[in-house]
């Protein structure tokens, strides 16, 4: 099969050519005559797909088979509307549209929150055929009346599950009572929840249904994912990260409960609404805390590994380990809390150079690497030196985040002493620089690079 078999336009093939593609992947091959068709579609597919061109190409294809009637000011309407949960995706998803509409002489327009709203009224007042947005502020615009959706004749719903997963429920009935009863509607969803399928019962009529096989039904479930950054920027990424992406509900681990009381007073004053959960708090804050979390009115609950075992909060989207655990097994139950039964979730790890052994020991146990993604503008700095942690009184590691069992272990034990001690094995022990004294009372000296991992002690 290649696209030239799918009934596209000369105008569209030629910008497909143009980024090297031929062949159409299964999404493409089934969304793209079924949408051409003028149906509504219910398809099950993720990102990777191919699943954006799948409904980009026919809805080009349709919106320039039939000229757009001018409003009563002689201004292209509004006539495709697509909805995205995160502000990225949104950018991606028109920068798509752009794409493959470069020939196709139809205008597109992006729009997000966390932006003025002035210069998208003015670029609406120019006149959009396909509009691709967030929901929270296309609802502003609609409120505002900035914004007309009475002419939208293709309305796609992208990423459906994590729409319902991040609380958008309400804001997407509210879309739908205002645009008109008649046009197709095409719903994606990487996974059919029964609130997928209630959503899908009210919103397509008569729909085709495709469903494409997941890549990896295990590895996609909890997507899992590494930000390395530098040891003071973190703060600012978990900022970065919450509202580039519209996130809505994210569960954040950190080590210990004054880091947590940290974390929630500097996410307050990026006006994040964040509560720490922890054993310094009262019952009744606890419980105050995971209700509003549950409801969707706190964006941010920051717990400790201790705290979060007692709570009973799961399927969550978003799990953030602040911090790495020092204990590799905690690593399982913090992002066991979320993407369960079948719904995606998102697990990331902002991790700095002092915590490379525990990524490394992480690594170990769920036996696969997790995938490394430098955050543009949050770099690790280059020089930046291991530093051991301190976790009250006992400091771990020895400035690379070294795993094994250093909980339990005691100040005067040295490293080579027999094992490790208190069941960890003593694994990972990096050996002493030669000629270099004992700089702590573990008898180990903070390394001045992150060390290769070695599984043998040094005999002192
Ligand atoms: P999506 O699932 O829509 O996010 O697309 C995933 C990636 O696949 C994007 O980088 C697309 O540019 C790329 N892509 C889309 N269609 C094709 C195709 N037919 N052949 C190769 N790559 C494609």
């Amino acid at each position: 099969m290649k696209f030239t078999d799918l009934g596209l336009a000369e105008t569209l093939l030629r910008a497909v050519r143009e980024q090297g593609y031929d062949t159409p992947t299964p999404i493409q091959a089934q969304a793209i005559p079924a949408v051409l068709a003028g149906g509504d579609l219910m398809a099950g597919a993720q990102t990777g797909t191919g699943k954006t061109a799948g409904f980009t190409l026919p809805m080009l294809q349709r919106l320039m088979a039939k000229p757009a009637a001018k409003d009563a000011r002689g201004r292209v309407p509004i006539r495709a509307l697509i909805l995205t949960p995160t502000r990225e995706l949104a950018a991606q998803v028109e920068e798509s549209v752009r794409t493959y509409g470069k020939y196709s002489g139809l205008t597109s327009m992006v729009m997000f929150g966390g932006v003025g709203m002035q210069p998208q009224i003015d670029r609406l007042k120019r006149g959009v055929d396909i509009l691709v947005a967030t929901p929270g502020r296309l609802l502003d615009h609609h409120g505002q009346r900035t914004l007309d959706l009475s002419h939208v004749e293709i309305f796609v719903l992208d990423e459906a599950d994590r729409m319902l997963d991040m609380g958008f429920i309400h804001d997407i009935k509210k879309v739908l009572a205002v645009l008109p009863q008649k046009k197709q509607s095409l719903l994606f969803s990487a996974t059919f929840s029964d609130e997928i399928k209630a959503l899908a019962d009210r919103l397509l009529n008569q729909p085709a249904l495709i469903e494409v096989a997941r890549r990896n039904q295990t590895a996609d479930t909890i997507a899992q994912k590494v930000h390395p950054v530098g040891r003071e920027m973190k703060k600012e990424l978990l900022t970065h990260l919450i509202k580039a992406n519209d996130w809505h509900q994210v569960l954040v681990f950190t080590r210990m409960k004054h880091g947590a009381n940290r974390l929630v007073e500097y996410l307050m004053k990026q006006g994040i609404s964040a509560m720490a959960i922890h054993g310094n708090k009262s019952q009744g804050a606890r419980t105050k805390a995971l209700a509003d979390f549950k409801s969707g009115e706190l964006t941010c609950l920051v717990a400790t590994d201790i705290a979060a075992r007692g709570i009973d909060i799961d399927q969550l989207p978003h799990v953030v380990n602040f911090e790495l655990p020092n204990v590799p097994e905690d690593y399982v139950h913090r992002i066991g809390r979320t993407g369960r039964a079948g719904a995606q979730g998102e697990a990331v790890s902002l991790v700095c150079v002092d915590e490379n052994g525990f990524l490394r020991d992480i690594e170990r146990l769920i036996k696969r690497e997790i995938p490394k993604e430098i955050v543009p503008g949050f770099e690790p700095p280059g020089g930046e030196r291991p530093e051991p942690i301190v976790l009250g009184r006992m400091v771990i590691g020895q400035g690379a985040g070294r795993g094994g069992n250093h909980r339990h272990h005691a100040p005067q034990r040295g490293a080579g002493g027999g094992g490790g001690g208190g069941g960890g094995g003593g694994r990972g022990n990096s050996p002493r620089p030669q000629g270099q004294a004992p700089a702590r009372p573990d008898g180990r000296r903070q390394a001045q690079k992150p060390q290769p991992r070695l599984t043998q002690q040094k005999p002192r």
